[in-house]
């Protein structure tokens, strides 16, 4: 499996690193055979290249079986024809990443204030309230006069139909619960449609459990009551604010793993920014890029049917939960480790693993 690794900015590289260290150990243990290739992205990228996105990564891209994304100072890019691109925008609509899957879940030995619980976010990637990726050519925000700014949202039947699929064969996976979350009482047309679309759907699905929630009340029922959601499934700009609320809820935003997916490629990426202001103080927690990492490998076992990567993905799981159960985690989550000595622990507990089942063999 060829990996192609974009470290990005701020805490990107640091985190970049020890999930790379993370997979080598894993690829070791499991006879993977992992080959990860580096390359800028990001103001690196445009420093070198002219551009955040050089020529031909795409390309590069393209002919690996995997990306994984770390994050990008999106806010200090401004003008594409400058060469300032946003590598997240960039991937996602071009390789068609149309659903982002973004699970938080609870650890023991993790101190939580909201009590115990394991859920998945499922959000529409590719439209939506995000002015760069609605047009084929421009932006949806137009500046109408100097004072009037008109942002337009694109909600399709064809994007609604594939991420309400993709959720709810997610949610016959898991416990069998879907949660649509939406605007309907509002957005009475866009999300209306999207509403309806998720129901058609999950009459697919007759064992399915389906509820629907407002977005707004949604940010009351997910603080009070997180155990009682397993799939949810929501637009583009709802579901990122709402992951970055559950990863938090989880214990920290630096917990809050997330895949890209489409029909051919998949792209691992925090759920969290560039965080410049902890960045190159070896303060960041590496999970959550540690946990992304994780899904697109197992998103490459059930592509290609073979359940080593399955096996891999759950060991990085487990070595997680287990180093946070020890308390071997940065300060975001109680430890007082860095992000490099905190992706060491987790390679340190996955190494011994591989020791206890060769001397049990
Ligand atoms: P952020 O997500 O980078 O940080 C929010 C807060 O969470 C900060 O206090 C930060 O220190 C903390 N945090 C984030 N990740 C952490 C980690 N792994 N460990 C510990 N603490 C962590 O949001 P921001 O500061 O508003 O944005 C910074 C930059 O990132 C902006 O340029 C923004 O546009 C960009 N951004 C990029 C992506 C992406 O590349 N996918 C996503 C969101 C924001």
């Amino acid at each position: 499996m060829r990996i192609v690794v974009l470290p990005g900015d701020g805490i990107g590289p640091e985190i970049a690193a020890a999930t790379s260290n993370v997979l080598r150990a894993t690829s070791e243990r499991f006879g993977l055979n992992l080959r990860l290739e580096e390359h800028p992205v990001g103001h690196a990228s445009l420093q070198q290249f002219g551009a955040t996105v050089r020529r031909g990564l795409m390309e590069t891209v393209q002919s690996a079986d995997g990306l994984i994304l770390g994050p990008t100072a999106t806010a200090d890019f401004r003008d594409e024809r400058d060469g300032e691109i946003n590598p997240s925008r960039f991937f996602r609509k071009n390789l068609d990443l149309f659903a982002n899957v973004r699970p938080a879940r609870t650890y023991p030995g993790l101190r939580n204030r909201f009590g115990a619980f394991d859920l998945v976010v499922v959000r529409e990637n590719t439209e939506g309230f995000y002015a760069d990726r609605n047009m084929e050519q421009g932006n949806s925000e137009l500046l109408v006069t100097p004072d009037v700014v008109v942002s337009l949202r694109r909600i399709t039947r064809h994007c609604c139909e594939r991420i309400a699929q993709a959720a709810c064969k997610l949610a016959m996976r898991r416990r069998k619960h879907l949660t649509i979350v939406h605007k309907a009482n509002v957005l009475k047309v866009g999300d209306g449609m999207f509403l309806d679309i998720c129901r058609e759907a999950a009459r697919g699905y007759p064992e399915l459990a389906v509820d629907d929630v407002l977005v707004d009340a949604m940010m009351a029922h997910v603080v009070r009551r997180p155990e009682s959601f397993d799939v949810i499934v929501t637009t583009n700009m709802f579901g990122d604010i709402l992951s970055d609320l559950t990863a938090e809820l989880s214990g920290s935003l630096g917990l809050g793993g997330s895949l890209n997916v489409g029909a051919k490629y998949a792209m691992a990426q925090a759920a969290h920014g560039s965080a410049p202001d902890i960045a190159g103080r070896d303060l960041a927690n590496p999970i959550s890029l540690i946990l992304s990492a994780a899904l697109l490998l197992a998103w490459h076992g059930e592509r290609l049917g073979d359940a080593k990567y399955e096996s891999a993905a759950r060991a990085i799981e487990n070595a997680v939960a287990a180093a946070m159960q020890r308390g071997r985690t940065t300060r975001d989550v109680g430890g007082d480790l860095g992000t490099a000595a905190a992706g060491r622990a987790i390679v340190e507990i996955l190494q011994s693993d591989m020791a206890a089942s060769a001397a049990a063999r």
